[in-house]
């Protein structure tokens, strides 16, 4: 996963670092700069509140504020509860296709793997981050998650049979 394509989400295979130029030409703008507090201001309250520092809003085509969520893996004790999947859940359920895709996610911290994941499936157009993930590992003895093997694959003529025919 290009981890820092994020930031220019539609333009769809060209890698994007935060700072480096987006879809339009532009880096991160002023806007996009407002948007990044708020999220950060989010991160800070989920702190305060006992949960971990992550906050995440999203943002329509008119610039309006659709959502915003912040982490709460230790109050829902969810490990699944980080504000980026909620509110690519919340936009994919909620908001029209169309919506989505000029829909921009303004999060504190780059998103994780898992999330990134559920961002790609929600058609999300845009998200914007503050701290990149290498620059919150330097914050975060320990670093990233650990690698968990994965055995396979097996038994395909019995697998491959609930799923033929399924995709057209
Ligand atoms: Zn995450």
């Amino acid at each position: 996963m290009p981890a820092d394509g994020l930031a220019g989400a539609r333009d769809r295979g060209r890698p994007l670092g935060p700072g480096r130029a987006s879809r339009n030409g532009e880096t991160v703008t002023p806007e996009d700069e407002g948007f990044l507090r708020r999220a950060i201001e989010l991160a800070a309250r989920s702190r305060a509140s006992g949960d971990a520092p992550y906050g995440s809003l999203l943002v329509g085509p008119d610039g309006e504020v659709l959502a915003e969520d912040h982490n709460t893996v230790t109050s829902d004790r969810d490990i699944s509860a980080h504000p980026e999947l909620k509110l690519a859940r919340w936009a994919a359920r909620e908001l029209d296709p169309a919506t989505v895709a000029a829909t921009t996610m303004y999060t504190s911290c780059q998103p994780c793997t898992m999330c990134y994941g559920a961002i790609q499936r929600s058609g999300l157009g845009r998200v914007v981050f503050a701290l990149a993930t290498d620059q919150l590992n330097g914050l975060k003895p320990g670093g990233d998650w650990p690698q968990v093997p994965q055995e396979g694959p097996a038994l395909y003529d019995e697998a491959r049979v609930p799923v033929e025919g399924f995709y057209h």
